[in-house]
């Protein structure tokens, strides 16, 4: 059986680890982060793929894995419906997620605090070396190491992250300190609305400890905005003190004054069910969005794998589903190529298109961002409303592995 490390131990690193292992394959993890990375993201739409690759390494997957919401629904500034739709579809939790992979991963074989700074390779093997002196050696090395991917800005450093010029403001809020009235109106719902060059959603996630019990459970909401990246965005990434923290920051530096504007902007810009939301939801952060879209993904005996390798906007829902896939080729093709720069190049033939794919089908859907979207948003608010509830977060395999229906311009 082969050594294989992984460079990043979050959810795409934990999938092609586990499934690696369950193989049979010597695997070792190195993460950055020293402690857990548990309370990271919020709620994840687990696709076919995903459940997959979940079943495959032996996770067990029963009706605690999530919320079950059937309808979908659109609401106007006022709260009313503009228009609902039914689409069964189950939400789980980055924690729950994160949780069950790690549980099934041998501790021994995560090494937290571990941040890999160069690594080489050659005919036959790969070295590693963290920052704090250790090297580790393999056959393969797989890059799972996220938007800003060190293994990436190594190896390929034109790939770079490409701001798209809007932000999402997220948070979860506990559903105990809702009123009946959002209870009733938009809890149980994947919700929507539109203001002007905006879009808000939500659903239902597990509360503390993956509590699924009715009054347990939290409403995870996502809320993009424009901020042009020389203006709004660099204010937005200042903290209180006056500091710029250009690679993103983390939620706990967000500016409150930010946090105190934004909450004033739900009230006047989204239902009142959202603004009640946002009132209150203790931690509201933001994330820049970014594409991040990649000519090659195999490098020899290393390979760029989930968001090391594209970053699709959220709007499609698929960044872990994507990373699962990931995970199954890379996983195939070691099993019929052994830990060979082939079963890499393999993986690159099956990968690269899809990736590119989900990229566009992205920036499709978040067109609706733009002018244009906007324009005809003024002139059909129902039929927009009903396409952007039919397309955000569907499980896109088809779309990805057809040309015919890859939108035409993206
Ligand atoms: C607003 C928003 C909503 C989203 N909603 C969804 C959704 O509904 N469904 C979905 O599937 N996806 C969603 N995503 C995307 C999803 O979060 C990611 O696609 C997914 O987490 C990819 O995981 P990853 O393991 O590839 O990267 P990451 O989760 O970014 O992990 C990378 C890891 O590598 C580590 N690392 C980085 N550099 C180094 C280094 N030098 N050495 C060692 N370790 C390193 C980091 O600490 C980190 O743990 C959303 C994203 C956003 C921004």
């Amino acid at each position: 059986m082969s050594k294989i490390l992984v460079v990043g131990g979050s959810l795409g690193g934990l999938l092609a680890a586990n499934l690696l292992r369950s193989q049979g394959h010597e695997v070792d993890i190195l993460e950055r982060v020293s402690g857990s990375l548990e309370g990271r993201g919020a709620g994840i739409v687990p696709h076919p793929v995903l459940i997959k690759a979940l079943k495959m390494v032996g996770v067990e997957i029963d009706h605690n894995l999530g919320i079950q919401v059937d309808h979908r629904v659109t609401l106007d500034k006022n709260g009313g419906l503009i228009a609902d739709m039914e689409l069964p579809q189950l939400f789980t939790s980055w924690g729950k997620l994160y949780h069950l992979l790690k549980e099934n991963f041998p501790a021994k074989h995560y090494h937290s605090g571990k941040n890999v700074v160069s690594f080489e390779q050659s005919q036959e093997a790969v070295s590693v070396h963290c920052e704090d002196g250790t090297s580790y050696n393999a056959e393969l090395l797989i890059a799972s190491d996220g938007l800003r991917s060190a293994i990436r800005h190594i190896i390929a450093p034109q790939i770079k992250p490409e701001y798209t010029g809007y932000v999402a403001w997220r948070g979860v809020c506990e559903e105990s300190a809702l009123s009946q009235h959002m209870r009733d109106t938009l809890f149980n719902y994947f919700g929507f609305g539109l203001p002007e060059g905006e879009q808000m959603l939500g659903y239902p996630v597990a509360g503390n400890n993956n509590n699924l019990q009715v009054g347990q459970r939290r409403y995870n909401f996502v809320w993009y905005r424009q901020a042009p990246e020389n203006t709004i965005l660099k204010d937005l990434l200042t903290d209180a003190d006056g500091i710029f923290h250009p690679q993103g920051i983390s939620p706990v530096q967000v500016n409150w004054r930010h946090i105190a504007a934004v909450r004033e902007a739900a009230k006047k810009n989204l239902a009142p069910q959202f603004a009640e939301v946002l009132e209150k939801t203790g931690m509201v952060f933001f994330q820049p969005i970014y594409d991040v879209f990649s000519e090659q993904v195999a490098f020899e005996r290393v390979a760029l794998m989930g968001d090391a390798s594209f970053v699709a906007r959220p709007h499609v829902g698929m960044g872990v589903s994507k990373a699962a896939e990931d995970a199954l080729s890379i996983l195939s093709n070691i099993t019929q190529y052994g830990a060979t720069a082939k079963a890499f190049e393999q993986y690159q033939q099956e990968r690269l298109i899809p990736g590119q794919r989900v990229i566009a089908r992205a920036r499709y859907l978040g067109k609706y961002m733009t002018a244009q979207g906007q324009a005809e948003l003024k002139n059909n608010h129902i039929g927009i409303a009903q396409r952007v509830m039919r397309e955000t977060a569907v499980d896109i395999a088809d779309i990805i592995m057809s040309d015919e229906l890859i939108p035409e311009n993206i």
